[in-house]
């Protein structure tokens, strides 16, 4: 574990940033870190860059603070959070121009891309790990708020084998604060727009099973996403929907991002180990949810990964 304080002693500038289409535990842990940081440093100018969250998020403490463009000059510290430094987006000139880049992650894909790297593959989320290196004493009940979204959003609300007995002490810790936890956990996490039902609605109606009913795929097409007016964060949820199918070890969820081009997420069982498909082809994650970005037709992206998890389901066996 490293001494977040002590690495950072004396910088008089700070960023923080954290992975393109930013999921619940990016943005609670950038925002966690920034609220913590302008607290205990109010003499340096600390700035967080992240990609707009969804307005999910806006309950968060600080986000309309969020920068969205990289600035010219770039910081003595910067912090790359819940992704390696090539998922920054915007702020990666930022983090590889920085004077010291620390990067705090629990993606097993990531081998660490700073000078001073904190990578637990054990740990639920990154919002867990920055609650580790947080001094208790200067926590208050917004960055505990943001923690908490950070690590529902990460376990499916303490669901996913990542949770762990910490996990737990974490989230108790994190309630005393006395937010509204439950709120919390319905709005960000289980509540739909009616659009986001309507287009789950049809990637669970057109999903269909191969690999004698081990693995389901569904994808939306840039037709459809133009019909519903929306956007990849409206897609949030579908691939772990389609996981929950009963006798399902692999499920695919893409969206087509251009043309012959998807963003492809996947999710698995024990069976399957989809970070180290999802690293082949150039993404990563974890052995139970890794993504990446895959060219040709969607019959050319699935056969492409059906080979890989037909191969694993047999070594398996
Ligand atoms: P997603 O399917 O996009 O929800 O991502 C599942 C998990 O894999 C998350 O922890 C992501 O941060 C990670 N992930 C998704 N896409 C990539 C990628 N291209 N490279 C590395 N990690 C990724
Ligand atoms: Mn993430
Ligand atoms: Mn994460």
């Amino acid at each position: 574990m490293i001494q977040l304080l002590n690495e950072i002693k004396g910088a008089a500038t700070i960023g923080i940033g954290g992975h393109i289409r930013p999921d619940g535990d990016c943005v609670g842990a950038c925002m966690a870190l920034y609220l913590y940081l302008k607290k205990c440093m109010p003499e340096a100018d600390v700035r967080v860059y992240l990609e707009r969250p969804a307005d999910i998020f806006d309950t968060i403490a600080g986000t309309e603070e969020i920068r969205t463009q990289a600035d010219a000059q770039a910081p003595d510290v910067f912090f790359a959070l819940d992704c390696e430094s090539s998922r920054l987006g915007a702020a990666k000139p930022l983090f590889e121009q920085a004077g010291k880049k620390i990067n705090i992650d629990h993606h097993i894909s990531n081998m660490g891309c700073g000078t001073v790297n904190y990578i637990d593959a054990q740990a639920s989320s990154t919002s867990e790990m920055i609650y580790r290196l947080l001094e208790k004493e200067r926590m208050d009940a917004e960055i505990a708020k943001a923690l908490y979204i950070g690590m529902i959003h990460d376990t499916g609300v303490f669901q996913y084998s990542n949770t762990s007995p910490e996990t737990m002490r974490i989230a108790a810790d994190l309630m005393e604060y006395g937010f509204d936890f439950s709120g919390l956990i319905a709005r960000t996490f289980y509540e739909k727009t009616y659009v986001q039902h309507q287009i789950m609605g049809r990637a669970l109606l057109e999903s269909f099973l191969f690999l004698h009913g081990r693995c389901i795929v569904s994808v939306v097409d840039r037709k459809l996403m133009e019909f519903y007016n929306a956007a990849p964060q409206d897609l949030d949820g579908i691939v772990s929907q389609l996981r929950d199918t009963r006798g399902v070890d692999c499920a695919i969820f893409m969206y087509e991002t251009d043309i012959m081009q998807y963003k492809v997420s996947m999710r698995s069982t024990d069976r399957v180990n989809v970070a180290e498909i999802a690293s082949y082809f150039g993404g990563g994650g974890h052995k139970k949810a890794a993504g990446c970005t895959m060219s040709g037709t969607f019959h050319d992206v699935v056969n492409n990964l059906s080979l890989h998890i037909e191969k694993q389901l047999q070594e398996e066996q």
